[in-house]
Formats: C-alpha cells, sequence, structure tokens
C-alpha cells in the first residue's frame, strides 16, 4: 500500500551524463539524453542516411590513385566518389577503389553513369577487376 512512495522511487532523478552533447544533467533512471532534441540528434547520426566522414587526406591520396577525384571536396560522399573513379576508367583505380569500398558496391554504381560509352567503358573495366579478383 506503498504506491506513492514506489511511484516517486520511479520519478527519482538520476545524475547523468548526456551521450549526444556531454552536458551533466537529472534524469529518471531510463532517461539516456538529456532532452528530445539530443534524443533525435543521436538517432539522426546513427540513420544509414547520414553519414558524416570527415577526413584530413583525400580519399583518392590514401588509395593512391592516379587522379584527385575528390579534389573539389576531401568530405565527397562514397557514392560519388565511386561513381568518378568509375567515369574516369583507369583500371587501377577502380581496381583500389573496389578493394576499399568492396567489389559489389563499386558494381552497383555502374548504372548510374549517365553517358553509355562511358557506362560501356566502366562496365569492361570493372569486369576485368573482377577477373583478377576472382583469380580467373
Ligand atoms: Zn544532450
Amino acid at each position: 500500500m506503498n504506491s506513492g512512495a514506489q511511484l516517486s522511487a520511479q520519478r527519482r532523478q538520476y545524475d547523468k551524463v548526456c551521450p549526444s552533447c556531454s552536458h551533466a544533467f537529472q534524469g529518471v533512471k531510463i532517461a539516456k539524453y538529456c532532452s528530445n532534441r539530443c534524443r533525435q540528434k543521436a538517432k539522426y547520426n546513427r540513420s544509414k542516411a547520414h553519414n558524416p566522414i570527415v577526413r584530413e587526406l583525400a580519399l583518392s591520396k590514401e588509395l593512391g590513385l592516379s587522379s584527385p577525384y575528390d579534389w573539389s571536396n576531401i568530405n565527397i560522399d562514397a557514392d560519388t566518389f565511386i561513381l568518378r573513379v568509375l567515369e574516369g576508367g583507369n583500371i587501377k583505380d577502380i581496381a583500389r577503389t573496389a578493394n576499399h569500398f568492396g567489389l559489389e558496391r563499386v558494381g552497383r554504381s555502374i548504372p548510374n553513369i549517365a553517358d553509355t560509352l562511358t557506362l560501356k567503358i566502366a562496365q569492361r573495366q570493372y569486369n576485368n577487376v573482377c577477373q583478377v579478383v576472382n583469380g580467373s
């Protein structure tokens, strides 16, 4: 018959640190974030669509590619980077990019190439890379 005490125990405030903004706050036992805003922010950061990469070295340099595909923006998103490498048609660059991102992911970008001839070249070079990787 002490439901009031139980209720107040459930409402007891604990000292917590918000994993999103690192601020200390007081919250109920199950509270994780200091605010709804921080909870949303954490959810957004976990989502696939938003995957920020902050690089200090351009990926084309890191992978030792022949051209600076990401010269305009070193924080270019992966799919745009892959597309530019494919459009470049350089087999070594495609191979290195496939080694970094995975053959499958690079292959999935091929249909996104707008120009038909460029697409054909990229497809051929990609097939050659696959053959080398698969050892046939
Ligand atoms: Zn917070």
